[in-house]
Formats: structure tokens, C-alpha cells, sequence
């Protein structure tokens, strides 16, 4: 079994991003308000996510650190109309297959926290007794330490954190009303208060997008027969090239050509030829959208895209016509 949980690894664990990735979306499924996240060396030498989520009761700490056990799909249909960020319960066990793991947890019902440590191709868990409140820690420390070919792939510190922060951009957007922190080598980087009202929303916006995107961007708000679009869009007076193209699909950050070909149709369609900026969630029933398309689940198949293309166009047009000149 380890090796089948290294091979996972190999699909799911690219980088220290992919893992900040897959632990954020755990803390995220368990309910957390607040997700801190410390950076050591890009995250080669340590990466901790502290969480005040519902927790991982004692008897299934060590569970959680085996392969396909998830708590989020107990049947078929389950599987069709996914809306947790996981389901395929491989994270923590390839992530511990190629690290040195600690999990701490504490939930509401407990007296006290418990740790649990798994390291590479040892898997027999120890339990501990821990201090920690309601919540769970992960620690990954030394990632790649037994995959030195892996390792070898990584690139330097500063870009490795570069995209642990540009990952986490896009989580905070999509996910304002969470507060997240961001450490790197003890040095706090990035501080996402979580934001309850439009105006908080907007300062969350322009602390990622910047000033002058938030201040001109105009609003997307759309729903037709059970589809709906949310979000910003990058005024077609602003000429700034924004690289802002986030693009989520209930609540999943996704890459998809849709979004980008129905965006530029409605652009042109108004005489501008640049691409815009765009801020965009689409929220639909999970039944008429795939999500196991790839492991690392950044990809979604629509069942009808057609359809869903020509609504987020239609969404963009009317944003378009609304307009003040
Ligand atoms: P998946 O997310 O696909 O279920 P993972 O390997 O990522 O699989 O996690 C395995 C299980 O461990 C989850 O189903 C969940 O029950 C538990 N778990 C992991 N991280 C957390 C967390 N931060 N808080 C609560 N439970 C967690
Ligand atoms: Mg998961």
C-alpha cells in the first residue's frame, strides 16, 4: 500500500502548493472560520495548517491517514452531487507517504487533543495525548524526503512560496468569510480578515486584485433556472492587463476555457479586443457538473456546457449593458 500511496502522491502532491491546496480543503470541509498556514523554506521544510474546524475524533486520527478513507461519500449518489472539496480520502495518505506527518486534532466532545505521526513508508500511527484547542493542526515537515527525484524538482524557495501565496489568493477571494493568515519563515506575509459585509468583500478584493480593479470592477449577480453567476468583472474602461481569471465552480477554484471564450465573446462584442480581468463563481446542481475528472480536481466536465457557456455570456452581456457611460 505504500507504494500505491506514493504513486498517488505523484498525481496529487506536485509541490508544497498542492499540499497547502489539499490541507486548506480539508480545513475548509471541516467547517474552520480561521486557517493559519506557516511556510518554512517554500515549504520544502515545513508547511503547518491550524485549523478551528470540527476536529478528528481520537478513534479515526489514524484512519484519516489511510488510503481512500474519506468521511464525505458514503454512496453512489454521494459521488454524483459532490460539493466538499474532497472525496477521494488520498490526501493525508500520500501526503504522509512522502513526508514526515504529524496530525493533531481536538473535537468538541473530546477532553482532550490527540496527535497522531506517520513518517514515509512507516505507516504504524502512534497516538499521543496533545494540548490544542477545538480544531486540528498538520504538520508536513521535510516533504519529498524519501522521493529525492521529486525533490530535486523543486524550485527555488522564494517561487515555491510564490505559488503557495497565489494559490491562497484564490481561495480568499472565492472563500471571504474565513480568515486566513500566511507565514513564511516565521515573517507574517499575508493577514485575510474575514469580511461579512459588501465593503469588507470589496477590501478583501482590493487587497488581492488591487485598488483600482476593486474600485472599478463591475458587479456580476445572475441567476436563471438554477444556474448562478457571482462576481466581479474588470471594467472595460479600465486598460490595466490584469491577470485576475478566477473562475469557480461551487465554490471549486477550476481552469476552464468556458469562462475565458464567453468573457472575450462579450468583450469584442463591445468593441474591446484585450482580455479582462474577472472574478467569477458559478454555483449550479451538483448533478450537472463532474468533478472526478482529475485527481488534483482542477478540472470539471459540464454536462451541458453549451448551456452553461451561453448563460455566464448572457450574464456578462446585461453586466455590460448596465453600465453607466
Ligand atoms: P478527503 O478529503 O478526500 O476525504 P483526505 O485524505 O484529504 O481525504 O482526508 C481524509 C479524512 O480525514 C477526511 O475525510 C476527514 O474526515 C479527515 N480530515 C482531514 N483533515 C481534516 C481537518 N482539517 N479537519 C477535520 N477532519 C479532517
Ligand atoms: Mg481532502
Amino acid at each position: 500500500p505504500q507504494l500505491a500511496n506514493q504513486i498517488a502522491a505523484g498525481e496529487v502532491v506536485e509541490r508544497p502548493a498542492s499540499v497547502v491546496k489539499e490541507l486548506v480543503e480539508n480545513s475548509l470541509d471541516a467547517g474552520a472560520t480561521r486557517i493559519d498556514i506557516d511556510i518554512d523554506k517554500g515549504g520544502s521544510k515545513l508547511i503547518r495548517i491550524r485549523d478551528n474546524g470540527e476536529g478528528i475524533a481520537k478513534e479515526e486520527l489514524a484512519l484519516a491517514l489511510s488510503r481512500h478513507a474519506t468521511s464525505k461519500v458514503h454512496t453512489l449518489d454521494d459521488l454524483e452531487a459532490i460539493l466538499s472539496f474532497g472525496f477521494r480520502g488520498e490526501a493525508l495518505a500520500s501526503i504522509s507517504s512522502v513526508s514526515r506527518l504529524t496530525l493533531t486534532s481536538k473535537t468538541a466532545e473530546q477532553s482532550e487533543a490527540w496527535q497522531a505521526f506517520a513518517e514515509g513508508s512507516q505507516m504504524d500511527v502512534k497516538l499521543t495525548p496533545a494540548a490544542h484547542p477545538q480544531g486540528s493542526t498538520i504538520e508536513v515537515v521535510d516533504l519529498f524526503f524519501n522521493t529525492p527525484a521529486r525533490r530535486r524538482f523543486l524550485k527555488s524557495d522564494k517561487t515555491e512560496f510564490t505559488h503557495i501565496d497565489e494559490w491562497l489568493k484564490r481561495i480568499a477571494i472565492a472563500r471571504s468569510d474565513i480568515y486566513f493568515t500566511l507565514t513564511h519563515n516565521s515573517k507574517l506575509v499575508r493577514q485575510y480578515r474575514p469580511a461579512n459585509t459588501d465593503i469588507q468583500s470589496q477590501q478583501r478584493l482590493a487587497q488581492i486584485c488591487g485598488r483600482a480593479f476593486a474600485e472599478q470592477a463591475l458587479s456580476i449577480a445572475c441567476e436563471h433556472d438554477g444556474l448562478s453567476l457571482r462576481g466581479y468583472l474588470q471594467s472595460p474602461q479600465d486598460t490595466v492587463i490584469s491577470d485576475t481569471s478566477f473562475f469557480y465552480v461551487n465554490g471549486r477554484l477550476v481552469r476552464d476555457r468556458l469562462v475565458n471564450h464567453a468573457v472575450k465573446q462579450a468583450f469584442a462584442e463591445q468593441g474591446v479586443e484585450h482580455q479582462p480581468g474577472y472574478v467569477l463563481m458559478l454555483t449550479l446542481d451538483p448533478h450537472q457538473v463532474d468533478v472526478n475528472v482529475h485527481p488534483a480536481k482542477h478540472e470539471v466536465r459540464f454536462h451541458q456546457s453549451r448551456y452553461v457557456h451561453d448563460f455566464i455570456l448572457q450574464a456578462i452581456q446585461s453586466a455590460l449593458l448596465q453600465m453607466p457611460d
